[in-house]
């Protein structure tokens, strides 16, 4: 593991990130997202089109959101800040960077 206050700091930053996450997630599937349209005015394409970008978005904050999750998990685990490939070391500089990748810089 890294330097224990950095480490943290991460989980402290993650946590956040995960839960501003579930906060974005539940916005847009509740309708109220940021992208919102005014159903009188926008025609049917558009609102398919915003709709559209909408699964995109919830899609990819899914995707943070799992990693988000795999890295806190990991910090129970007392694995954090370990290559999941070599089980070498990340790099602190890469971890502040990146608090939630599971790799090594040889291995991103
Ligand atoms: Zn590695």
């Amino acid at each position: 593991m890294p330097d224990q206050s950095l480490v943290a700091l991460l989980r402290v930053e993650l946590a956040v990130e995960a839960e501003r996450l579930r906060e974005q997630i539940a916005k847009i599937d509740s309708g109220d997202g940021v992208l919102s349209f005014d159903e009188n005015f926008a025609d049917s394409g558009q609102v398919a089109a915003e709709q559209g970008e909408n699964k995109v978005m919830v899609s990819k904050f899914r995707e943070q959101l799992t990693e988000v999750e795999h890295a806190l998990a990991k910090f129970e685990a007392g694995t954090y800040g370990q290559c999941e490939r070599c089980g070498d070391r990340i790099g602190e500089a890469r971890l502040e960077i990146m608090p939630a990748t599971r790799y090594c810089i040889n291995h991103a």
